[in-house]
């Protein structure tokens, strides 16, 4: 695992100032952000800075990098890292960021996904389009975020393989309750793809995207950004799959939706 120096690196890097423009970035940007809870937040900004400090941005065809687009996506990815022991995807040292899809990208996903994930997996390098970022993230509950679906896959493949299946022993899990963990996560996940390559293959519309039927790692990478984006509906719509990704994120996205949707009092009644 972990050095104890780096550990420490790490604890120092939290412990630096935020600077205020990064906190107005990531108020601007991520609107998750304001549906976390004080001490959420706090974690979330520590997380972020230690992203900044160990991760290489390059921006490329031609973009300007800025701390804007740096701090976007760090928050978003580090989203993913809540409430566990992490190591920062450690595998992952670049994210490259192009202007837009034009210059070759998907806007919402990644085809070509599996030869992309396969060359990010060896080169641990993440590829984004700044205008897909933005989009995803600014449009709370479209179900598409291109940061968390990129990012998702980036913890799928932290094993060595992208299959959606991501590592889910938890520091201080015995034996038992890490084979728990998996045998819940593979009865749920396997069953929940085929119910979507199923109503793919018919054209039935579905809250998750159809893309998640192509693979299972692109199933883990759509289910992560529907579990955030779309939670409600994901809890009332398959409370299991949503349970596995709130067990697995530690994070309970559903009254971020109620807030927007419903009025205070229904909601109040909701929780
Ligand atoms: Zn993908």
């Amino acid at each position: 695992m972990f050095s104890w120096w780096q550990r420490n690196r790490r604890r120092r890097n939290r412990q630096t100032p935020f600077p205020t423009g990064w906190r107005d970035h990531v108020e601007g940007n991520v609107p998750m952000f304001r549906h976390l809870k004080p001490d959420q937040q706090i974690e979330l900004i520590g997380h972020i800075k230690v992203f900044l400090a160990e991760k290489h941005f390059e921006g490329c065809g031609g973009l300007e990098l800025t701390d804007e687009m740096r701090v976007t996506i760090a928050a978003q990815a580090c989203l993913l890292l809540m409430h566990r022991d992490t190591d920062y995807y450690a595998r992952l040292k670049t994210i490259l960021i192009y202007p837009s899809t034009y210059f070759g990208l998907s806007s919402e996903n990644d085809q070509n996904s599996e030869s992309r994930l396969g060359e990010s997996w060896e080169a641990g390098v993440v590829v984004l389009a700044w205008d897909s970022v933005l989009h995803g993230t600014q449009n709370l509950h479209d179900g598409h975020n291109l940061v968390l679906h990129e990012f998702s896959h980036q913890l799928d493949q932290e094993d060595g393989v992208a299959d959606g299946l991501p590592v889910l022993r938890l520091k201080g899990d015995s034996l038992i309750e890490s084979r728990g963990r998996y045998a819940a996560w593979a009865t749920v996940f396997t069953r929940e793809f085929e119910r979507l390559v199923e109503h793919s293959r018919r054209g039935k519309k579905t809250i998750m995207d159809h893309y998640g039927a192509t693979h299972p790692a692109e199933f883990f990478a759509v289910a992560t950004e529907c579990f955030f984006e779309k939670a409600g509906q994901m809890k009332r719509t398959h409370p299991k799959l949503y349970a596995e990704l709130k067990r697995y994120y530690h994070l309970d996205p559903a009254p971020w939706e109620t807030h927007r949707y419903r009025t205070p009092r229904k909601a109040k009644a909701d929780d």
